[in-house]
């Protein structure tokens, strides 16, 4: 066989891995679009400041909080806030809901370290908060690095004092301390998961005692006096209290050729920017209604109120259709849902956990994934084989860089999204999103070019004809 057709033959028939920096990219749009994802993960540190952001943007570009009764037509745009803690946008596009919706699903709630209700105390004349993590840590990571204290303080008056300390320039930070490996040598004997015991993640918080030497809990009584004079707050408060520990640090650059994002809560501000950003920089009236929803609580499970599964997303969808006469479950049947939510990296340092033709690579753009889940598919939706052939139509129609991938090894472990919990309520799903490097970790690493695809992607989706 003749050189040339070889290399034609091959073309045709073989699927090459292909690097999204090999086809054309906007990079001028991409940068710009990177830079307001960067501001906007340090509005956000929290699932209540991002939906709070994401109100100040849709509100910015003239979308209304939605009122139930509400008479709607193509091309509305409106919000609905779920207890300031999730969101969900719709477009009404020029056909009837009851031809489907286009809709794209993420989270905004990111892994962290939650204040237990009685959190304050003094210990040898230092002040700490106890913590109880939120969603999967690895514990190490979260020592020795500046922390911020970010939430809210909701008093019996029924008023609420919002708390930010450390966000602000300037601002004091707070710190988990570990040991000095002078003295870590036991520690440093045991697995990885087990050196660091939940219980000792304690919040460094004051050291400076006032009153006389007689008195006890003097460290302990100057934070709170800090407190009450800064917020109104007194220890019983911290009972009706969300107070989240959080990373100090801002989004950056990261790389020599400032190819990629560094920073805290990527999982999944990144897919959750994407899908809101495409909806509202549509250009012109979706022929579906376009539908996104940003949601709490994905990390520990998705349940509550404010979590996927609650009915606050039917409830909205059921509102919208009523608006036109449509029954809701005649909407879904015909609905498509993206599950916007990250994937795993490929990462050379750790080879061994991923397998190397199923993974999804830094660069390759938006990662789709059939299934998610552990132990053979467990607790998956596993898509059918003509949504994942919809979405690549979609993609290649717009010209989106794609790949398709698993999160790790068979048996090395695995994971979950809200994919599911759509699938459930009977709207084909299919999971699709940035790959992270050191997900779940205070600092993650996500490429330019993915974050920029999955945009695209997002826009494809809500754009889409059928
Ligand atoms: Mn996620
Ligand atoms: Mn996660």
């Amino acid at each position: 066989m003749e050189k040339s057709e070889f290399k034609k033959l091959k073309e045709k028939l073989l699927c090459e891995k292909k690097n999204g920096y090999d086809r054309p990219v906007d990079e001028a749009a991409m940068e710009a679009y990177c830079r307001d994802y960067k501001a906007f993960l340090d509005s956000g540190k929290t699932e209540r400041l991002c939906a709070a952001q994401v109100i100040r943007m849709a509100e910015e570009r003239g979308w209304r909080p939605y009122a139930r009764g509400m008479a709607l037509k193509a091309g509305d745009k409106v919000y609905l806030c779920n207890r300031g803690k999730g969101v969900l946008l719709a477009c009404i596009g020029k056909k009837s809901l009851a031809e489907g919706a286009q809709i794209a699903a993420a989270h905004i709630d990111s892994p962290r370290l939650d204040l237990k209700p009685n959190p304050l105390y003094e210990d040898t004349e230092l002040a700490y908060f106890k913590t109880h993590y939120y969603g999967g840590i690895r514990k190490y990571q979260w020592l020795t690095i500046p922390l911020e204290l970010r939430g809210v303080v909701a008093l019996r008056d029924g008023s609420r004092a919002e708390v930010d300390i450390g966000g602000e320039e300037g601002d004091p930070k707070l710190v988990i301390t570990d040991l000095l490996p002078h003295l870590g040598a036991e520690q440093g004997k045991k697995p990885l998961a087990q050196a660091v015991p939940a219980e000792t993640l304690n919040i460094l918080l004051g050291s400076r005692p006032i009153g006389d030497g007689e008195e006890k809990d003097r460290v302990k009584l100057a934070v709170m006096k800090i407190l009450y004079e800064k917020y109104g707050i007194t220890e019983e408060d911290f009972t009706s209290a969300e107070l989240e520990a959080v990373p100090a640090v801002k989004a950056c650059d990261i790389g020599l050729d400032r190819s990629m994002i560094g920073a805290y809560g990527h999982d999944d501000r990144v897919c959750a920017y994407a899908a809101l950003r495409a909806l509202l920089d549509l250009e012109s009236v979706p022929a579906k209604t376009a539908v996104c929803v940003l949601a709490d609580k994905e990390e520990i499970g998705s349940d509550g109120v404010t979590g996927m599964q609650s009915a606050v997303f039917d409830t909205f969808m059921e509102d919208l259709c009523e608006s036109q006469g449509v029954a809701v479950r005649a909407c879904f049947e015909k609905s498509f849902c993206l599950s916007a939510d990250v994937t795993a990296a490929y990462d050379p340092d750790y080879s061994d956990v991923y397998e190397k033709r199923n993974a999804a690579y830094l660069n390759h753009g938006v990662g789709l994934c059939k299934y998610t889940g552990a132990r053979g598919k467990s607790g998956a939706s596993d898509a059918d084989a003509e949504t994942v052939a919809y979405v690549r139509r979609l993609f290649d129609g717009a010209g989106v860089a794609w790949q398709i991938a698993e999160l790790g090894k068979v048996d090395a472990g695995g994971g979950g999204t809200v994919a599911m919990y759509m699938a459930n309520r009977n709207i084909t799903t299919l999971d699709a999103g940035v790959p992270v490097l050191s997900m779940h970790a205070p600092f993650e690493t996500v490429a330019k070019l993915d974050c920029w695809e999955t945009y695209r992607g997002m826009k494809a989706v809500y754009m889409a004809e059928a």
